[in-house]
C-alpha cells in the first residue's frame, strides 16, 4: 500500500467564546478556529484525515505555516511511501523539516501523522485505540476551561461549567499572581469538591511563580501547569524544591529528547500530553508510555481541538490513562464542526469512538464549501 495523494484543506469553524492565555487571546471570535485539514489517500482509495489547529499565542506555528509546510515540504516526501511505516514517515518528515527542542513544526507533522493513523486503521477495520494496543478505559472525563480577568467573572464561568455538569476546572493564570490566586480561591470555593488547577502558560518569571505557588499551595491546589518559560530549567528546579504541588510541563514537553534530558536532570514530576504539539499520535504514545514508566503524573490536554484532534486525543488518553480530567475544550468553545455525525459523549465524558480509524465521519462537502478558509 502506498500514499497516493495528500491534500491540505484550510477551514474556519465559528467560536462560541475565546480563551485568554498569558500572551493574550488564543484566537479571536473574528479569526475563529482555523484548521489546516489533511486528506491522505492511498493507492487503493482508502482515505485518512488529520488536522493542524495551532494558536500563535501558544506556540510558534500558524494556520498559514502549517498549510505551507504540509503542502510544500511534508507531502512531497511522503507520496509513494507505505502509510503503515509511521516511524518511516516521521523520519522522512524530520529529514525535510529539522527537529530542535520540539519536533520541528510539530503541529504540521501531527496533522499528517493523524491522517496516516486514520488511514491505516480504516484499512484494517479497527479503531485507533485497538491499533495502540492498550485499552485502559473507554471514556475520558473532560474539564472546563476558565480564563476570566477577575474573581467575579471567574465565579460566573465556574458556575456555568458546574451547571453543565463539569467537575474539574482548569484556570488560565500567568498574569498578576495576587489576582490569579484570588481567582483560583473563588473557583475552589464555588466548585467545592471539584478538581481545580492553574495553568500559567509560561507567563510568570521565577519570583512571580514562587509567590503564586505559595498562594495556590495554601488553597490546597495539587497541580500547577507550566508556571515559567520552558527554557528556565534553573527556575524549574528551584520551583520544584519550594513546593509540594506537582509542577507539570506542557510547553516544555514538546520534544521527546528534551523531555528525557529534563528527566535526567530531575526536573520533571508531571507531563502534559497534547497530540498536536508533540507531532502526532506516534510521539504522543511515546510521551504517555514514558510518563507511565517514569512514574510521574500524566495530564491530557489539547489546542481547543476540533473533532479529529479531539478524537485522536481521546483514543490516546484512554489507551494509556491520564491522571486528571482532560482539558480538551473544543466542545466548550467551538460553535460548529465538520462532522456528519457527532462523536460519542456521555454527559461531560468523551467515549472512545468505535468506528474504524479515529472515528470521525467527515462532511467533505462542507469542508470544501461553507467552511473553506481562503488563505
Ligand atoms: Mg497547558
Amino acid at each position: 500500500m502506498k500514499i497516493h495523494s495528500i491534500e491540505v484543506l484550510p477551514v474556519r469553524l465559528p467560536l462560541r467564546s475565546v480563551v485568554t492565555l498569558s500572551r493574550g487571546v488564543s484566537r479571536t471570535i473574528e479569526e475563529g478556529k482555523q484548521i489546516a485539514m489533511v486528506k491522505m489517500t492511498a493507492d487503493d482509495g482508502t482515505v485518512g484525515w488529520g488536522e493542524a489547529g495551532p494558536s500563535r499565542r501558544w506556540s510558534a506555528e500558524t494556520t498559514h505555516s502549517t498549510y505551507t509546510t504540509i503542502k510544500h515540504y511534508l507531502a512531497p516526501v511522503l507520496i509513494g511511501r507505505d502509510p503503515f511505516d509511521i516511524a518511516g514517515l516521521h523520519a522522512a518528515m524530520n529529514m525535510e523539516m529539522a527537529p530542535g527542542f520540539d519536533p520541528g513544526q510539530p503541529i504540521a507533522k501531527g496533522a499528517v501523522d493523524m491522517a496516516a493513523h486514520d488511514l491505516i486503521c480504516k484499512k484494517l477495520g479497527i479503531n485507533l485505540q485497538t491499533w495502540l494496543g492498550s485499552k485502559l478505559t473507554d471514556r475520558i472525563e473532560l474539564s472546563y476551561l476558565v480564563s476570566a480577568p477577575d474573581p467575579e467573572a471567574t465565579g460566573k464561568v465556574v458556575e456555568q461549567g458546574l451547571s453543565e455538569g463539569f467537575r474539574a476546572f482548569k484556570l488560565k493564570v500567568g498574569h498578576d499572581p495576587s489576582v490569579d490566586v484570588e481567582n483560583v480561591r473563588v473557583a475552589m470555593e464555588i466548585a467545592k469538591g471539584c478538581i481545580v488547577w492553574p495553568d500559567a502558560n509560561q507567563g510568570y518569571d521565577l519570583d512571580q511563580a514562587l509567590r503564586a505557588a505559595q498562594g495556590f499551595e495554601k488553597l490546597g491546589v495539587e497541580l500547577f501547569e507550566q508556571p515559567i518559560p520552558m527554557t528556565d530549567i534553573y527556575g524549574l528546579k528551584k520551583l520544584l524544591t519550594s513546593t509540594s504541588m506537582n509542577i507539570s510541563l506542557d510547553e516544555a514537553a514538546m520534544g521527546l529528547p528534551f523531555v528525557v534530558d529534563l528527566l535526567r536532570r530531575g526536573a520533571v514530576e508531571g507531563l502534559v500530553c497534547k497530540v498536536q504539539k508533540v507531532g502526532g499520535i506516534h510521539y504522543a504514545r511515546q510521551l504517555c508510555e514514558l510518563a507511565r514508566n517514569a512514574g510521574i503524573k500524566l495530564i491530557g490536554s489539547g489546542l481547543m481541538d476540533a473533532p479529529i484532534g479531539f478524537a485522536a486525543s481521546v483514543h490516546v488518553f484512554a489507551a494509556f490513562g491520564i491522571d486528571y480530567p482532560a482539558d480538551l475544550n473544543g466542545p466548550q468553545h467551538l460553535a460548529g464542526d465538520y462532522l456528519k455525525t457527532p462523536l460519542p459523549m456521555d454527559g461531560q465524558a468523551a467515549l472512545v469512538p468505535l468506528a474504524p480509524g479515529l472515528g470521525c465521519d467527515i462532511d467533505e462537502d462542507r469542508v470544501r464549501g461553507a467552511l473553506h478558509l481562503a488563505l
